[in-house]
């Protein structure tokens, strides 16, 4: 239900350079995988093209089995989660919570269910009525999971989600994600600068440089070479 496979994936943003170049990947349902390497070595990118969000100039996506280069965002069957959250800040918790499944013109009833089961699930029962601004940073960030939780897409996309928490946070939502990403059984391809969340999180790490695939392995194979 949630595999994706890049066949020779490349983006050219002009004519003369790529910034994602030649890359081949199978990611297998349920996988934890990371997109690790320095800024500007093409991870967002990426993203963007498994997302939709960005044309992608050759090669081939698949998500379960089908072409999926030409798919509308929305018809990908994902959900995103981004650096800054990406809040309405006019909006309240429950409401930003809610928004996909709003426009998706699902029942009220569903909605209002799936609402309940995630707050509770990453503690944000006694925030829904509260905006952004009147949230900590962990506690917005909190917020795009459950917009992610309750979409209940198979496959869930994050583009460096700790990188504005202080270490502290940073280390706990680390096992906070990693765990609710078990939990829901989902496919995670997660995009991050930072070795640590690479080494700790992923069930497998693709080591990107210059927009092209360095190593793929899992953290011992990558970071602990004898
Ligand atoms: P990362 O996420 O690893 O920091 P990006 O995917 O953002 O890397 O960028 C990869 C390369 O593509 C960089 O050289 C960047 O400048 C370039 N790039 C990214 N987005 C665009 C864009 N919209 N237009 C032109 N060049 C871009
Ligand atoms: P990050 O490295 O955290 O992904 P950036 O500041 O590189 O963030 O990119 C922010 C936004 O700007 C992204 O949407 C990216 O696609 C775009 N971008 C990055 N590099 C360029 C570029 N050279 N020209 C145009 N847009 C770019």
């Amino acid at each position: 239900m949630n595999h994706i496979e890049l066949q020779h994936l490349s983006k050219s943003y002009d004519q003369s350079s790529f910034a994602v170049e030649d890359v081949t990947v199978s990611i297998e349902q349920g996988e934890f995988f990371i997109l690790v390497g320095p800024s500007g070595c093409g991870k967002s990118t990426m993203l963007r093209m498994i997302a939709g969000l960005e044309k992608i100039s050759a090669g081939k996506l698949y998500i379960d089995h089908q072409l999926a280069n030409h798919l509308l965002p929305s018809q990908r069957n994902l959900s995103m989660v981004f650096q800054n959250y990406a809040l309405y800040p006019h909006l309240n918790v429950e409401e930003n919570i809610l928004f996909g499944l709003k426009v998706r013109k699902i029942k009220k009833t569903v909605q209002r269910q799936r609402c309940e089961e995630a707050a509770a699930l990453l503690g944000l029962t006694d925030y829904l009525k509260r905006k952004p601004r009147e949230l900590s940073g962990g506690q917005r960030q909190r917020v795009a999971l459950a917009r992610a939780v309750v979409s209940e897409a198979p496959i869930c996309l994050m583009d460096e989600p700790l990188s504005n928490l202080d270490a502290k946070l940073r280390g706990q939502m680390r096992t906070e994600i990693r765990q609710l990403q078990r939990k829901l059984g989902i496919t995670m391809i997660y995009v991050t600068h930072d070795q640590v969340e690479a080494m700790t999180m992923g069930d497998r790490i693709m080591v990107m440089k210059d927009g092209k695939v360095q190593q793929v392995g899992t953290p011992l194979e990558i970071y602990n070479k004898p």
